[in-house]
């Protein structure tokens, strides 16, 4: 079993986070450190640590990850410019939160998807 990270405490309203966002499923809430005028992270509710956890139990909340981060865009008006999703996976993808997240990064041009190495 996946040990629980500081999301499932947003998640369950047990610490503050700005959330724009909760269902049956999933939940978005701000990053805490943005790295663009828009960022917010989309979870699903249930503990999956990464994407190589996910198994085909998981698919509607993934699913659902992308319609709400599109709705989400819609809203905060950066969807006609246009904008990146974002999921990190383990070490070499960068991720730091086990609990496995989407980031919706948008507002200003982005840039290169990944820095050379
Ligand atoms: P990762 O690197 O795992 O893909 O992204 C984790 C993200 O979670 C980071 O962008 C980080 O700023 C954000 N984060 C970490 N702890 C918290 C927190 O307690 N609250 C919020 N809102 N964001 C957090």
């Amino acid at each position: 079993m996946a040990q629980e990270t500081i999301f499932s405490k947003i998640i369950r309203r047990e610490i503050p986070a700005d959330i724009l966002y909760q269902d049956e499923l999933v939940t978005a809430f701000r990053d805490i450190h943005p790295r663009a005028p828009t960022h917010i992270l989309i979870v699903p509710n249930r503990l999956v640590a990464t994407v190589d956890d996910v198994t085909e139990a998981d698919e509607l909340a993934l699913g659902r990850l992308f319609t709400v981060a599109a709705r989400l865009a819609r809203e905060q008006g950066i969807a006609s410019d246009g904008y990146r999703l974002i999921v990190n996976c383990r070490e070499h993808g960068g991720q730091e939160v086990y609990h496995l997240h989407m980031h919706l990064l948008g507002g200003r041009p982005l840039g290169a998807m990944v820095a050379r190495g």
